[in-house]
């Protein structure tokens, strides 16, 4: 043992040994499915050279064949192909336990070697060579690897069954020296050999092992990072959801409070005014200053009631809680009453109202209450924005099964990259553009969740310094069994409606 560590040691093939133990399945695995390999193959080409051998036989050595020791090799030679394609057969069956492919690996090692041998022994009547025997060691050491306690055993026994083989055939005393010294030293190179090749296949095996546990190790690493990452992630979206939120109550109090504040100041003033003047023995108030303090105190509250009917409409609608209530109505008829009954308020601006309908009448299904709704904040917000001396055309037709309501103006227009936004709550194109109206931000989002509940759209086109279109496309279909049904038309009701929407603008 002590040389043969050394051995290992001078041929820096020594693998560490808690590593050699902790592979050695995968390395006695590889190194069987590896010999299976390479046995298979040599076989196939023994097959070819022995072919060569028998044909040499039979063309050059025919003449020679009645010689005993030519008739031998011969004869060698075609009893090689029984046992080459035994061997080959056995390899070909699927035997289930890998393990016992060992004891066939073996057993071709051992009939390959007393082959030779027999052929070693019968060449020395013809060329006084043993050939044959170094071929087979050389190669059996050089392709493939086996344990160095099996080389160790199957190559001295070799030497030793040669030696009493020629022993035996009573080989003349000169050749069989030389035999001794070749045999002798081609056993030792086959351990060298052998003895290599299975350290450094060990080596490799130990290497490839080593690498696909960290490959595990890293993929194991890999999986817990990404889902901390995730878990991460989720908690940073969560977080970011909350401060999302945050940010729209801190903004909703503050857009609300300011909201509040100023038509609460406005009543505040006029009121304490109007106290003032009636203190005031000495200029008493006029009746038409009276009716503007009052007037001013009646659209302030008006504006209060919009803010706060906005407000319980958005916690309805987040509350799930809006229903429609959906009647066969005219929708056109509908659409030019709102016009009309704001027709004068947008006169008063110096502003051009159009109204302009492609159908006499159209029916269909709306909540009526809702949709005046929509309109007025539309019209609302175009006169709110647009200019004395500017125009709000109301178009309305019909379009692939929807009815199609325009409500363009030539105001101030929108920026391209708050269309889509404005219809969020809260969202306010620049204020300084807006000095002259002021809203909460609220309208349109209401408008939009009604006609979202009523399966239509609504989107704007718009370009700054252009003005806006808004346009609704509404569904047009009618509920079967309803009767189409002739609204109410409650003047007062909509007299009120208007100025509460229409509260916000100063004239
Ligand atoms: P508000 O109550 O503030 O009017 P809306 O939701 O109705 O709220 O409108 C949101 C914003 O959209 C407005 O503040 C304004 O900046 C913009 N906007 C709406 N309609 C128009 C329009 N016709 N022309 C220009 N800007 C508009």
């Amino acid at each position: 043992m002590g040389i043969y560590n050394l051995l290992c040691n001078v041929l820096v093939l020594k693998n560490p040994k808690e590593l050699y133990k902790k592979y050695s399945k995968e390395i006695n695995e590889q190194i069987l499915r590896l010999n299976i390999v390479r046995i298979v193959n040599i076989i196939w080409v023994l097959l070819f050279a022995n072919s060569i051998l028998v044909l040499t036989d039979i063309l050059i050595f025919r003449g020679k064949l009645a010689e005993s020791a030519y008739k031998n090799v011969f004869y060698l030679h075609l009893s090689l192909y029984p046992i080459l394609l035994f061997y080959l057969a056995l390899y070909h069956i699927k035997i289930k336990n890998l393990n016992n492919y060992k004891y066939i690996n073996l057993s071709i090692n051992i009939v390959m070697i007393i082959w030779s041998e027999l052929m070693s022994f019968n060449a020395q009547f013809i060329h006084s060579q043993i050939s044959a025997y170094l071929l087979t060691l050389f190669c059996m050491s050089a392709l493939l690897i086996m344990p160095p306690a099996q080389s160790l055993v199957l190559f001295p026994s070799a030497f030793i069954s040669l030696l009493i083989g020629m022993l035996i055939t009573g080989i003349p005393e000169t050749i069989l020296y030389g035999h001794i010294t070749n045999s002798f030293f081609m056993v030792i190179i086959s351990l060298f050999i052998s003895i290599i090749s299975y350290w450094t296949f060990c080596g490799h095996v130990i290497n490839q092992q080593i690498i696909a546990d960290k490959n595990k190790e890293i993929d194991a690493l890999n999986e817990e990072l990404i889902r901390k990452v995730q878990s991460q992630t989720d908690e940073l979206v969560k977080m970011n959801s909350t401060l999302e939120l945050e940010k729209l109550r801190i903004s909703l109090f503050a857009n609300i409070s300011h909201e509040f504040k100023t038509p609460i100041n406005v009543i505040l003033s006029a009121e304490q005014l109007l106290e003032y003047k009636l203190k005031d023995d000495q200029s008493p108030i006029s009746a038409s200053c009276m009716k503007k303090y009052m007037s001013s105190i009646k659209q302030n509250c008006y504006r209060l009631i919009r803010l706060v009917t906005n407000i319980i409409d958005i916690n309805t609608i987040d509350c799930g809680n809006m229903n429609l209530q959906l009647d066969n109505q005219d929708i056109v008829k509908a659409t030019e009453d709102i016009v009309l009954s704001v027709a004068g308020l947008i006169k008063n601006k110096n502003i051009s109202l159009i109204f302009d309908t492609e159908m006499e009448e159209k029916v269909i299904a709306i909540d009526l209450d809702k949709i005046e709704r929509v309109i007025l904040n539309l019209l609302s917000n175009a006169m709110k924005f647009t200019s004395p001396g500017g125009y709000i055309t109301v178009n309305m037709f019909e379009q692939d099964n929807y009815v199609v309501i325009s409500v363009k103006d030539t105001g101030i227009g929108i920026p391209e990259e708050l269309q889509s936004a404005i219809f969020d709550r809260l969202v306010q194109v620049d204020r300084s553009f807006t000095k002259s109206s002021e809203g909460s931000g609220i309208g349109l989002s209401i408008s939009k969740s009604i006609i979202d509940m009523h399966k239509g759209m609504i989107y704007v086109n718009s370009r700054v310094g252009e003005g806006s279109e808004f346009i609704v496309e509404l569904p047009s279909y009618t509920i079967e069994g309803a009767k189409a049904e002739v609204a109410a038309v409650d003047e007062l009701g909509r007299i009120e409606k208007v100025k509460i929407e229409f509260s916000d603008i100063y004239l």
